[in-house]
């Protein structure tokens, strides 16, 4: 870490124990300012997000500043209710008292965003560590520059230095701040880098939010309304180019029905992207990787890739080889793998067999064997006859398990992320029975077996 880092660090670190972000006013005024700020440069953050990933203003509205308001209208309603000690009752041994919980914040944090949605998930875990209390160093991930740039203009109008700081810098910055000691770590990135997060983590025994990624599963069953899942898995699967954490992976479908599936996402492909432009793959590396896990395989629909744009069209592949690359690794990419089952039991052994994923969909014509499908196995989160969308709410915790991720967020979820809850029993002096104390004779004994026994 250079010196200036250092110096930011330390500000950061002299600014929370002033205690001047345990007032929840103060938070409050800062997350208005975010707000107002964010509508005056939604062309700049527009701007950016179509260079770095050529998003359109209207994805980049829906999937990333439109989610990041929604967080921040949900704080500041809420944030007083959140920051406020809460009664506890008590036990026996502790009467008379009163007890409470009190959330305190952490203190200084790190948040470490990745490229895909480089505003939304920057932003969206800063809100929640602000309105929770925290001092925050923001690194943004290299390969979203021109919204990393945003982000830190924006952040420096908006919020006093000495409470977030923006460090931008490669994988090199992000790890020499890892050396440093701060008091929680949220990362969102990939599995590789995970690990590293954590062993880093362990050495100062910092605790840490991991949002990772996975092979997301969608099962479609013979019931199910094939029209509607055609849309909606080809709505979420090609969202940003299919460089988004949840994006169905690979889809399994039931033999019956695969022909008629596999017509009606083609024409949907189609209809949605008419000149099979669904956004830029992010680099160079990313994007020739997604070129080799499509070599002899099975293309039913797409493939067109075209190397100066870096752009891969809507790309289908029929029954790939189960050991093959592109079965094995997470797409992150527009490539839809499919696989046909026989019976349900078939799919979700399938997926046993592997990580538990970031995310599912089941599309069934029974919501209620959806469900019974979906408790079948472990996984973040998901959808029955819907993709993505489940993430797309303050009232939902989001977050993975096993290999796809540890802790969660959105709304009260990422304010408890960021809060440590200290329990506090309060007594008065006035009565003080000797039964706890020295020494016990048989009476005491007695009592104590009958109290709490
Ligand atoms: P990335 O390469 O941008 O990396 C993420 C961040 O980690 C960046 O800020 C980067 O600078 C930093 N980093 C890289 N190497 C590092 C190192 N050695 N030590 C410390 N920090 C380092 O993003 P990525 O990893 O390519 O992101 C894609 C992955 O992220 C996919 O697996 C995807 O599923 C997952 N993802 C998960 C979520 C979620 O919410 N669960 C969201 C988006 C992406």
């Amino acid at each position: 870490m250079t010196k200036d880092h250092k110096e930011i660090l330390s500000r950061l670190k002299s600014y929370h124990a002033s205690g001047s972000t345990q007032d929840a006013a103060a938070r409050k005024n800062v997350l208005r300012k975010l707000r107002e700020n964010i509508s005056l440069m939604e062309n700049d953050i527009c701007e950016a997000l179509y260079r770095d990933l050529g998003k359109t203003p209207e994805e980049s509205f829906l999937t990333e500043t439109g989610m990041v308001m929604e967080s921040l209208k949900y704080f500041i309603s809420s944030l007083g209710k959140l920051s406020r000690p809460k009664r506890a009752g008590i036990a026996v041994s502790q009467i008379p008292g009163r007890a409470r919980i009190v959330p305190q914040p952490y203190g200084t944090v790190l948040i470490i965003s990745p490229w895909n949605y480089p505003f939304l998930l920057a932003l969206d875990p800063l809100v929640a560590a602000i309105a929770a209390g925290n001092c925050v160093v923001l690194k943004p991930s290299e390969y979203a520059p021109v919204t990393a740039a945003v982000v830190e203009k924006l952040i420096s109008e908006s919020v006093p230095s000495e409470w977030v700081s923006v460090i931008q810098g490669d994988a090199g910055v992000s790890e020499s701040l890892l050396d440093e000691k701060f008091d929680y770590i949220f990362y969102t990135g990939g599995k590789r880098v995970g690990r590293i997060i954590l062993q880093k983590a362990a050495v100062n025994l910092v605790p840490v939010t991991l949002e990772l990624g996975g092979k997301s599963p969608v099962i479609v069953c013979r019931d199910a309304d094939v029209k509607t899942a055609a849309r909606r898995i080809v709505f979420g699967k090609y969202l940003n180019s299919g460089q988004t954490c949840v994006a169905p992976d690979y889809l399994l479908v039931q033999e019956e029905i695969h022909d008629e599936l596999m017509t009606a996402m083609i024409s949907e492909i189609d209809r949605m992207y008419p000149d099979g432009n669904c956004g830029k793959i992010i680099t160079r590396g990313h994007y020739d990787r997604l070129v080799r896990l499509m070599e002899n395989q099975n293309i039913i629909h797409g493939g067109k890739c075209d190397s100066f744009s870096m752009t891969i069209s809507p790309t289908i592949l029929d029954s790939p080889d189960p050991g093959s690359a592109i079965m094995q690794e997470e797409i992150f990419g527009p490539l839809l793998p499919v696989l046909t089952f026989k019976e349900e039991s078939q799919a979700v052994g399938y997926i046993k067999g592997g990580e538990k994923p970031l995310a599912a969909y089941i599309f069934c014509g029974s919501k209620k064997r959806g469900m019974k499908i979906a408790n079948s196995f472990s996984f973040g989160g998901g959808c029955v006859n819907d993709t993505v969308l489940h993430l797309a709410s303050t009232r939902l915790p989001f977050g993975g398990v096993g290999e796809s991720g540890m802790g969660c967020y959105h709304g009260k979820y990422g304010f408890d992320t960021f809060t440590h809850y200290k329990s506090m029993l309060v007594r008065g002096t006035f009565l003080d029975p000797p039964l706890r104390y020295r020494p016990f004779g048989k009476w005491k004994k007695r009592i104590l077996k009958a109290v709490l026994g």
